[in-house]
């Protein structure tokens, strides 16, 4: 059995470990357009600071390969994928047969679409390379702007002021984190992060980015123009799917798959940023584009390549992220809409930006945001996955004794809740 697996992040990575948790033999390629072994692209925030260099951020030593018998092709981008042939082309021409495949090659950056976003001084902050490239700016850079008000602008907006370049923040939403949090929560980093020196406005957009070749300065759509030499698209992402065209493959949104992260072809699987899943909570077509979601898909459909048959419950959307030493966490669905409950607990004063929101339906919890007492956001993805009643509860979440031990076997009994006891000795979880 040969299988290949396009794309080396979190979801190829993880296939591997699927596929070798069942087979233990067959032949994995693993094929990648980045000259980098699975790295950890979240932090490479960290790699502009300094405080990681390239290889901190790889995923595995180099002998894990090798331990895992997977032969990897770095630096080499498929152009053209066969899917009734089964057979893939790369873009130096070669061809590669496949048994079974994993599309798992993520997203692309949003355009700004402006004019002059090709110009030198204007990149993406995806991977090793953009940060690269940004290091190399940074000197003569007298001001920078981020454009996008999400986790990868957020992050980039983070790194340059952290190795001091003066930093702007342009959104063109009327928040931070527009798909992530509600306008509270949204309020009380934003606020953090001004604190901190970087400047954010939003309800704004750039529609020229001038200079000759090199970018010297930017027009947005007030009518204001700002000299800048650096610029970064933080816009957000959409699956990387333009090189399946012509493959066949049912695509939508991204790569369409079944429950088994099953492609329309039985030996074709997708999984992470580019498979497009069912979201959990909603249960409609979705892509929730985060690490965590990519990681359990690649190892399920690896799982299932190998010949298992385990299902994929459905992906989360959320973000987790640590700025200025402020943690914030949203999961699920976190706004308002028609028929939900919200609790809610604010302190964003000058004791320190705490924020809890939790939000029901049917009693069931769908979302929560956490701003700076973060520890318990694993308790309640747990709860958010088992769809657990909550109602005899509802006055205790978010309290320090509602943690994991006290409530495993919430999670775990499907009949009832039995008994258990806060750290005071007090009953509690009993139905
Ligand atoms: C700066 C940044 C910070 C982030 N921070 C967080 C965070 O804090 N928390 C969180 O949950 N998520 C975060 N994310 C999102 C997270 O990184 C992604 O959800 C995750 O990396 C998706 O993994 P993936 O394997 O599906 O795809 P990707 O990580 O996008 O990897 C796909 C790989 O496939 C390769 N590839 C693409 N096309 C081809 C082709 N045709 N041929 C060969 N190779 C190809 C790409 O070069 C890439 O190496 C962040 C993303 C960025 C960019």
């Amino acid at each position: 059995m040969h299988y290949l697996i396009i794309g080396g992040c979190a979801a190829g990575l993880n296939g591997i470990e699927g596929i070798r948790k069942i087979d233990k033999e067959g032949e994995i390629t693993l094929i990648s357009e980045e000259k980098y072994p699975p790295y950890a692209r979240c932090l490479i925030t960290n790699y502009l600071i300094g405080t990681h260099t390239e290889e901190d951020l790889f995923l595995r030593e180099s002998s894990y390969y090798e331990k895992m018998k997977v032969n990897l092709i770095l630096g080499k981008k498929v152009v053209t994928v066969n899917a009734k042939n089964k057979n893939i082309i790369l873009n130096d021409g070669e061809k590669i047969s496949f048994d079974r495949m994993l599309i798992a090659t993520g997203s692309v950056s949003q355009r700004l679409d402006c004019k002059g976003e090709e110009k030198q001084g204007i990149f993406e902050f995806r991977n090793i390379q953009d940060v690269y490239n940004i290091k190399q700016m940074v000197e003569k850079c007298e001001k920078a702007f981020v454009f996008g008000g999400g986790l990868v602008g957020i992050k980039a907006a983070y790194g340059l002021n952290k190795i001091g370049v003066d930093v702007e923040m342009v959104v063109k939403s009327s928040q931070l984190f527009s798909r992530f949090l509600n306008k509270s929560a949204s309020n009380i980093i934003l606020n953090w992060i001004e604190k901190n020196g970087i400047k954010i406005t939003t309800k704004i957009a750039p529609v020229e980015i001038y200079g000759n070749k090199e970018i010297t300065g930017i027009r947005f759509d007030n009518g204001e123009e700002k000299k800048a030499q650096l610029g970064i698209i933080g816009k957000g992402v959409r699956a990387n799917i333009s090189f399946l065209k012509n493959s066949d493959l049912h695509l939508h949104w991204g790569v369409v798959v079944d429950e088994y992260l099953r492609t329309n072809f039985y030996d074709i699987f997708s999984a992470g940023d580019v498979a497009e899943t069912e979201d959990l909570i909603t249960g409609k077509p979705w892509i929730n584009p985060l690490w965590m979601n990519a990681q359990e898909q690649g190892y399920i459909a690896g799982i299932n390549m190998a010949g298992e048959m385990r299902s994929y419950p459905g992906s989360i959307a959320g973000n987790s992220a640590e700025f200025f030493g402020l943690p914030v966490i949203s999961l699920g669905e976190v706004k308002e809409t028609e028929n939900v409950e919200i609790i809610e607990s604010k302190d964003e004063g000058e004791k320190g930006y705490s924020y809890k929101r939790f939000i029901l339906k049917n009693n069931t919890l769908i979302g929560v945001v956490l701003i700076k007492d973060v520890e318990d956001a694993g308790v309640y993805l747990a709860l958010i996955r088992a769809k657990v009643n909550l109602q005899e509860y509802k006055d205790i979440l978010g309290k320090p004794w509602f943690n994991y031990g006290r409530i495993k076997d919430l999670i775990e009994i499907e009949n009832g809740f039995r008994e258990s006891i806060s750290p005071e000795g007090e009953k509690i979880f009993f139905k």
